[in-house]
This record gives structure tokens, sequence and C-alpha cells, in this order.
């Protein structure tokens, strides 16, 4: 198998689409909507990863469909898989075993097909405890870092990081793990700058300064509206950058799918086509992304959709 900083050479990789909502779809995780207010960061555990252990067949199901539909890398499910994050959902004693489990699962259905990536996010203690949650942060994601690294993922994907700050500390835990990092940051509620308020051009440069192989955008937004995130990034650094859209429609004032009133009971009612996936293959190419996926609301289809569009643009 090549490795991540080859295949990133070579031209633009297809990642996989999303898994929470998926399996929340499926069935078999809850997205908590009915015990927290939801979107306040607050709450116990909504769309957390226990499906690992809990229904392991389903989570390999939706890993095979996204290798069947041309994914060169898959992401263990191991968002929100800090041992806070667990906590909250009742799981905390069993987060080794989480995210022992996401890794096996992935590496099964990746055999040598694709790579496997570990999936590392925001653990939400900025937005509820402020700055002083720091070291707690780096303790959290150091110690889910440490066990992805153990699990022997290929690479990591920092993802879903709504503030820089907290990206900072999530990369300086990856930079002692020595493996490849790919860095993408949630723009909500703004497109133009992260949650403590910082410019994506600048965020960028951060991130490439910090280690990142790639820097980029994923989730909040549909790709139409995700681009001008990315292309404010391209003129800032010269590595990859990297892309994983939302599939919901998102509207000027509310650019990000978890403020729309839709989110989480009625996602069905702006979920978009597949089509824009594959224009979004299309301009990837054209605009010189380098690492393509989906995020929450992106099944195989949408990935199938976006290898096509890849695929027609050379
Ligand atoms: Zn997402």
């Amino acid at each position: 198998m090549k490795t991540i900083q080859e295949l990133l050479a070579a031209g633009p990789v297809l990642g996989d689409g999303g898994y929470l909502i998926e399996l929340e779809r499926r069935g078999y995780v809850d997205s908590g909507s009915g015990r927290e207010k939801v979107g306040t960061g607050r709450g116990s555990g909504q769309f957390t990863p226990e499906v690992a252990i809990e229904r392991p067949e389903a989570l390999l199901g939706l890993h095979r469909e996204f290798v069947l539909a041309g994914s060169r890398v898959l992401q263990a499910l191991t968002f929100f898989a800090t041992r806070e994050k667990l906590s909250r959902a009742g799981y905390g004693e069993k987060t080794e075993v989480i995210n022992a489990a996401a890794v096996r699962i992935a590496r099964e259905a990746a055999g040598d097909e694709a790579l496997v990536a570990g999936s590392v996010s925001r653990t939400q203690l900025f937005e509820r405890e402020g700055p002083s949650a720091a070291n707690h942060v780096r303790e959290l994601l150091g110690e889910q870092v440490d066990l992805l690294a153990a699990a022997r993922v290929d690479f990591l994907i920092l993802e879903t990081f709504f503030r820089l700050d907290e990206m900072r500390i999530a990369l300086e835990c990856a930079r002692k793990s020595g493996l490849p990092v790919i860095a993408t940051l949630s723009f909500r509620p703004e497109l133009a700058r992260t949650s403590d308020g910082v410019a994506p051009a600048e965020c960028a440069r951060v991130m490439v300064g910090e280690g990142a192989a790639a820097v980029g955008a994923n989730c909040e937004q549909e790709p139409a509206r995700m681009l001008h995130i990315l292309r404010a990034m391209r003129v800032a650094v010269d590595v990859p950058l990297a892309a994983q859209p939302a599939a919901f429609r998102t509207t000027e004032t509310t650019p990000c799918f978890t403020r729309m009133p839709e989110f989480p009971d009625a996602l069905e009612t702006i979920q978009i086509a597949r089509k824009e996936f594959e224009d979004f293959g299309l301009a990837a190419r054209k605009e010189g992304i380098g690492f393509v996926g989906g995020c929450c609301g992106a099944n195989a289809a949408y990935i199938r959709a976006l290898a096509a569009g890849l695929q027609a643009s050379v």
C-alpha cells in the first residue's frame, strides 16, 4: 500500500462519507435529540460511536459500501471517542475498546484497497468550559491519539474542530505520535472565521506550520458553499487541500447545517442531490484539491458520484 503522502502526491485521493448520521438513519445510533438541546454542546451522548462495539456488523457493512464506491481512505469511526465525550453517553470505561474496535473494523473492510485513518475531533470542552479547559483537552486528545497509534492506523484525520486553538492542541498531540496528519476545520456559524475568530487563510498557514500534510474544511456546508473556504485557504498554503463537505443545504444566513432548524430531526428535508457531489468532484480536480470525501449526509451513493466527478474531469 502507498502511504497517504504518496497518494496525495499522485493526485486527488477519494475519502469516504459520513458515518454517524447514516448509521442513525439505519437505526444503530441515537441522535440524542431527545436527551439534550442539540447544538449547545452541553448534552450527553449525542452521536457517539459505541456502534463499533454494539453493532460492529453495521459499521463493517457501511465501510464496505464506501470501498465499493471507490474510497481509498476509510476513517475509523473514532469521531467523538474521547473519554470525556464517551463518558457522557455512559461508555467512558470502554474508551480503549471502542477506539480499538473501530480501527479493527475499518481495517477489515479496507483490506489492501484503502488506508485507515483515525478520526479525532473536538472535545466540546472549549465550548462548555472556555479556555481554562486547554489542559484537560490536551490530556483527552493525547490519550485518544495514543490509542489510535497503538491500534496502528495509517494516519490521522483531525476534523470538525470549530476552534483553531483546540486544533493546535490536537496537532501538538498528533505530532508526538509521528503519524501523518490531515487537518480540517468546520466553519460555524460563519464561513469567514472559526468560532474563535480566525480567517480560513490564517488557519491554513497555522495548521501547515503545526505539521499538517494537508489542510482544509469538513462538515457543516454543502460542497458549493465550502468551496469559498477552500479557495481562501488555497492562496495561503502550498500543501494539498482537503475537503469533506456535508450533504445538506444551508443558507447565506445560516451556512452550517447543525444550526439549521432541520437539525437533527428533519434533515431529510434539506438533503442535497448526489449530483452536487459529482459536480464537486469536477471542481475539486480543477481547483487542485488533493483529498476529497463527504461528511454528514454523504452515503456511498454520494461517494460514487464524487468518484465519477473526479474521473470525468481528467
Ligand atoms: Zn459531518
